[in-house]
């Protein structure tokens, strides 16, 4: 008998929800284990607490004694609070949080000691970085990058140790994380939008971008994950024939969520109550054991954070459950993958959504144009969009047919269309008195009755409007969100800057008033974006078609998509934003066309043992047993034995039709890994491990899973997909 899986099945029929402690009232946990502004007001001076809050909104810098005053503060309360340690808390491109703790505790001769924590060392540290992923910026040898202060995200306490998010830059100042690049396209952002805000209403000072992610996941129990090689290696099933019940029934979707996961959840609830992330909805999902938690939305680089902090928090959590959290986007074939849409819009420091209609023309013009920007914006940037989202993991959703398809278009709706159409119609040059009534009256000021009860949903679409914002949902759910959201805010800055540009030349050249100006842009807009507004349904050949016919790119794997991130196109959007320079980019491109071929090496090793370590010697054992069966009946029945032992010799002969399939296919497979791995240029590796190695994942897969149709239940040493979906 296959010991692992059955003693692991044995596991999960003991296990019981583990009990949660909660408080009633979860506002009274909020944020208790952040130095957030309540706190900052309360411990410290009114100098210190402005400096902070001018170097939230402006950017300022922060002066050494003021930071040795807020370093203080944050030492008394955290101590307080039983904290022991610090660190600096940045993401590095592994895409991964990153932490090395230094005690508060210092010598200071006589045999004493003292709690210690200076302004120095709040603002910078110097960690020993030099394994973390640079693209070739800073040589192993001058591991000189620094990890800054990022004010605009709050310190927290996780466990005993007090985290200060900072951002990681290397020693010549390129950035070497993913939060450098995302704070100065938010900061692109606030200064593109407030320029085009100040059209309609010249008290616009600030606009945040703002992120709402959605996280989907699986949680498998931990004993029957880990009797998966794969799983515990790579994060997902290589291989695994589909149940006969899967989610064909729906029956999970929105049901009752199970007892432990509920349990599981209410625990990961509390703690992120404490660090101060907003979650509010939580739900089971399409796919048998998949669920998924969503925060109320937050201003984007904090939103960012909380995201990474959550990631770590789950895995965390779901060790004390029995759980293993599965992230992946793609853990099982043929049942659902998980994604990570990003809701995003922009707000004003006036209170204003500018992706939301008002209640008056003006504002519903105002509107217009953000919505109208921001789908020009991903017209003229959607390759780099679908580069934005690209992993190895990913291309299980993007490329498969599985919604959202690797075509990026945007889904605005039936009304919005109509709208758009209308607009399409608008007079050139300077409009009559009549045309500007007729369209603010039945056009523009229509806007919020019909958005009202627009229940348009579309579930394919990777790019959709719902009512106040965009939802990006071909995000991946393993993603740090900082990438697409830094691509995102900064589409849109630049295309607000071009619009700006004509809206003020029309004024100025051709003395158009400011909404006849407007009107005449956004026209232009509508009709030259036009072919990225897709309704339908994004599955299937008929929208690939159609795409291609549209001019539209569809990058089905990583290493073609990745590509646009080093166009000339992108590499002039960044610089000229002042988001990324050429090196940061270059470096970035080259860090992720290695991860993909590392990702794929990886399966591609884990698949090649489990077939020849597992499936291969489990097979060769049912053989045996049929092949004494056989050699039994000959001895009972003689010559005419073979009338009785049919069908066994049938399978013995399938058998071993399949080990020869699946034995040559991993010598095939490993002999393509060879050649991939000796190629010296890193974009033609990724390229043979994407065209030549992967191919062999499915025909291997396939002649594996038909085995485990064949062969003995007792005999089969992989936990089964019934097993893992289906154990609650
Ligand atoms: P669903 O997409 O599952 O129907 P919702 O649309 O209600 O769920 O909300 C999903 C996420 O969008 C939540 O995190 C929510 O806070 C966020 N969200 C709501 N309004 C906005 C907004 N104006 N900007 C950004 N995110 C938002
Ligand atoms: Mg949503």
């Amino acid at each position: 008998m296959s010991t692992l899986r059955f003693h692991a099945i044995k596991e999960t029929l003991n296990r019981k929800p583990v009990k949660v402690k909660e408080k009633i009232r979860r506002s009274s946990l909020f944020g208790e284990n952040v130095f957030n502004d309540a706190t900052m007001r309360q411990s410290l001076t009114k100098d210190a607490y402005k400096s902070v809050n001018d170097a939230i909104d402006k950017g300022s810098k922060i002066d050494r004694g003021i930071a040795d005053q807020i370093a203080s503060a944050m030492k008394d309360w955290a101590l307080s609070k039983g904290v022991t340690h610090y660190t600096h808390w940045f993401q590095p491109l592994t895409g991964a949080t990153a932490e090395k703790h230094d005690a508060f505790f210092e010598t200071i001769g006589n045999g004493l000691a003292v709690e210690k924590f200076g302004g120095g060392q709040l603002v910078q540290q110097e960690p020993d970085a030099s394994s973390f992923p640079h693209g070739g910026i800073r040589n192993t040898f001058e591991a000189r990058g620094y990890t800054a202060w990022d004010p605009t995200s709050p310190a927290f306490i996780y466990g005993t140790t007090l985290c200060i998010p900072t951002v990681f830059v290397s020693y010549t100042g390129e950035a070497l994380d993913y939060k450098t690049p995302l704070l100065r396209a938010l900061q692109s952002i606030d200064h593109a939008a407030v320029a085009v805000a100040k059209y309609f209403d010249k008290n616009v000072k600030k606009v945040n971008a703002s992120l709402g992610w959605e996280q989907e996941y699986f949680l498998i129990d931990s004993a029957l994950a880990t009797s998966r090689p794969d799983i515990i290696l790579t994060g997902r099933t290589l291989l695994g024939h589909l149940p006969a019940k899967g989610q064909q029934l729906d029956d999970h979707y929105f049901g009752t969520i199970p007892n432990r996961a509920m349990s599981y959840m209410r625990d990961l609830e509390t703690e992120c109550m404490l660090l101060g992330i907003p979650v509010k909805t939580r739900h089971n999902e399409v796919a048998p054991n998949q669920f998924e938690l969503a925060p109320i939305y937050d201003e984007a680089n904090l939103a960012v954070d909380h995201n990474s902090l959550l990631m770590d928090v789950m895995e965390k959590i779901a060790a004390r459950h029995n759980f293993t959290v599965l992230m992946h986007e793609k853990p099982f074939a043929g049942v659902n993958g998980s994604g990570k849409h990003n809701n995003w819009s922009l707000g004003t420091n006036t209170g204003i959504n500018l992706l939301s209609p008002g209640k008056t023309p003006m504002s519903n013009l105002q509107f217009l144009t953000f919505f109208i920007n921001t789908i020009k914006a991903v017209h003229d940037h959607e390759e780099l969009l679908r580069a934005a989202i690209a992993s190895a993991s990913n291309d299980h959703r993007l490329g498969a047919n599985e919604a959202p398809p690797a075509i990026i278009s945007v889904f605005i709706g039936e009304q919005l269309t109509k709208v758009l159409e209308e607009l399409e119609g608008v007079t050139k040059g300077k409009l009559s008195p009549e045309e500007k009534t007729e369209l603010k009256l039945n056009v523009v000021g229509k806007i919020p009755e019909i958005l009202l009860d627009n229940t348009d949903r579309n579930r394919t679409s990777p790019f959709a409007f719902t009512g106040n914002k965009f939802e990006f949902r071909a995000v991946g759910s393993k993603a740090n969100c900082a990438n697409p959201m830094t691509v995102l805010n900064s589409i849109v800055a630049k295309q607000l800057i071009e619009f700006k540009k004509e809206v003020d030349a029309l004024i100025a050249n051709k003395d158009m008033k400011k909404d006849d100006a407007i009107f005449n842009v956004i026209r232009e807009y509508i009709k030259t974006s036009k072919n990225i507004l897709f309704e339908g349904n994004g599955y299937g050949d008929d929208w690939q078609k159609e795409a291609k016919k549209r001019g539209l790119s569809n990058n089905k794997t990583t290493p073609d998509a990745l590509k646009a991130r080093v166009s000339r196109q992108t590499i002039n959007l960044f610089e000229e934003l002042g988001v990324m320079n050429e090196v940061e980019i270059k470096a970035r491109y080259e860090i992720q066309v290695e991860e993909y071929t590392m990702h794929i090496q990886i399966e591609s090793r884990v698949l090649g043992d489990i077939a020849r370590n597992h499936v291969i010697p489990t097979a060769v054992n049912y053989q045996n047993v049929l092949i004494d069966n056989v050699k039994g009946l000959k001895d009972i029945f003689g010559t005419g034995f073979k009338k009785h032992a049919k069908e066994q010799l049938e399978i013995i002969v399938d058998i071993s039709r399949r080990i020869e399939a699946i034995n040559s296919g991993v010598t095939e497979m490993t002999n393509e890994r060879k050649k991939a791995n000796k190629i010296e240029d890193t974009e033609k590796t990724a390229a043979a491990y994407c065209k030549k190695v992967k191919p062999f994942f499915e025909d291997i897969r396939y002649h594996c899973d038909k085995l485990e149709l064949l062969i003995d239940d007792e005999l089969w040493p992989l936990t089964k997909y019934r097993e893992l979906l289906f154990t609650k």
